[in-house]
């Protein structure tokens, strides 16, 4: 069997969703990974008892290594140092050459702050954060916290605790040291290396991708395969190890023929990789005018560094004035059809794709709720139109969900369309041409 973790994540601010955890899910990633099984994630408030009884529990449940995430700052809800050190038996002692590291980096970053502060209360916050388990590691600041790694002592055997801070950019930056750590490695010898790759569908029901792994159930010896319905899209994750390649080469083959059309990446790839690729590799541009969506799209699409590539930039046209005044549509056809409609969304396209001379333009308009809907236009009633220097792709949609929902499906479901477009479009393989100078891009904001 394959070591295993257990992790707890702690802070009132998490127990109550104030902040969505991020920690425990991003830890996970990485074990699972590593070849780490993690076992449970906890989620505790920054109570002593509670955290003592957390740690007890993954003690106890038999696990190879635990981590915790957070309660290492100065105030005094920060506790978890000193709680893991009594059930590791591990009273705390001042660790003196830390107090002044921590030390020179408090005094650097009020300096860089501009803030002046009592220096007695600086000085008692740096030695509470020096406090180290007698025998434990310290993990060097990512930012201001040391974290740990605190062995079983006092004549315990148990897991050691890694004891990460709670800020996830300091988490993450101490993670490869956590690993590396010695006791780490041995708690974590165990582990078997594993594969983790992702298949990607659109527009594919799970009850059907269901029936399609039943029916493949004989060959899929090794793999764990899971499925996520996310957004519209159905993702296939599945883990092996090395051993099972042939099996996971089997099931992508069996996949492919099953979903033709729907099966949009095997390679990890998401649609939005895909779709800036796609732009790049052509040198195409795109521009936007959305309605219900209100500037969604274009906020998706610039997302990723380098975007001022491909995208030229986005109209937000809510009401008709601004779809009249700034895409171009005609007011005759806001009379006629209603601004909701198959025409509208193509004039959209098309304006954005005039006024802003790129070589590809969306236009969505549509009924995201929970009021405006009507019997021949009901809420989640969504048009959109892709259009490109030959050709134009155009969807209906009456999309479930709540606003946000309708709103965030359609911006996927005008990805997926940027998606097919593209793939109809042939790659140039024109490598003399520069970059466009007709539409100078500043650098990346
Ligand atoms: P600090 O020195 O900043 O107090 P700390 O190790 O004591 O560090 P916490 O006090 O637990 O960490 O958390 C500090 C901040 O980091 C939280 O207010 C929150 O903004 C963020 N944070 C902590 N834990 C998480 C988490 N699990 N997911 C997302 N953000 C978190
Ligand atoms: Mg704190």
């Amino acid at each position: 069997m394959s070591a295993r973790a257990g992790i707890i994540v702690t802070g009132t601010e998490v127990l109550t969703g104030r902040i969505a955890d991020r920690n425990g899910p991003w830890l996970a990633e990485e074990l699972r990974t590593a070849g780490v099984d993690v076992a449970h994630v906890l989620i505790v408030g920054d109570r002593r008892e509670d955290l003592r009884s957390a740690l007890l529990f993954q003690v106890a449940s038999g696990v190879d290594l635990v981590i915790t995430s957070g309660g290492l700052g100065p105030t005094a809800d920060d506790l978890t140092a000193e709680v893991v050190g009594e059930v590791q038996g591990r009273p705390s002692e001042l660790d003196p050459d830390l107090e002044r590291r921590i030390g020179r980096i408090v005094d650097a970053l009020l300096a860089r702050r501009g803030w002046r502060v009592d220096p007695a209360a600086t000085a008692a916050s740096t030695r509470k954060q020096a406090l180290v388990p007698r025998g434990a590691a310290v993990l060097e600041p990512v930012g201001t916290a040391p974290g740990l790694v605190v062995p079983a002592g006092g004549g315990r055997s148990g897991p050691p605790v890694v004891v990460l801070p709670g800020p996830p950019a300091e988490l993450q930056g101490m993670w490869p040291a956590a690993l590396a750590d010695p006791a780490v490695e041995r708690a974590l010898a165990g582990r078997a290396e594993l594969h983790q790759r992702t298949l990607r569908l659109w527009n594919t029901p799970e009850s059907e991708l269901a029936a399609t792994l039943r029916d493949l159930g004989p060959t899929l010896g090794g793999l764990e395969i899971t499925t996520c319905l996310r957004g519209g899209e159905l993702e296939v994750v599945t883990r092996y190890s090395p051993a099972a390649q042939p099996a996971y080469d089997d099931l992508v083959v069996a996949m492919q023929a099953a979903y033709p059309g729907a099966l949009f990446s095997a390679d990890g790839r998401t649609v939005d990789d895909i779709v800036a690729e796609a732009l790049l590799a052509r040198h195409l541009t795109i521009a936007t005018a959305e309605s219900c969506t209100a500037g969604l799209l274009a906020g998706r699409l610039t997302e990723r560094a380098g975007s001022s590539e491909w995208v030229l930039g986005g109209q937000v046209v809510y009401s008709n004035a601004a779809k009249r005044e700034l895409a171009g549509v005609p007011q005759e056809l806001l009379e006629q059809v209603g601004a909701v409609s198959a025409e509208v969304a193509a004039a959209l396209a098309k304006g954005a794709r005039a006024r802003l001379r790129a070589d590809l333009g969306v236009g969505i308009t549509g009924i995201a709720g929970p009021g405006g809907g009507s019997p021949g236009k009901p809420v989640g009633l969504v048009h959109l139109c892709v259009a490109g220097p030959a050709r134009q792709l155009a969807r209906e949609v009456v999309l479930p969900g709540t606003r946000a929902d309708i709103r965030t499906r359609s911006v996927t479901l005008a990805m997926h369309m940027l998606r097919e477009l593209l793939d109809g479009i042939p790659v140039q393989h024109d490598h003399g041409r520069a970059r466009r100078d007709s539409n100078p891009q500043p650098p990346d904001p």
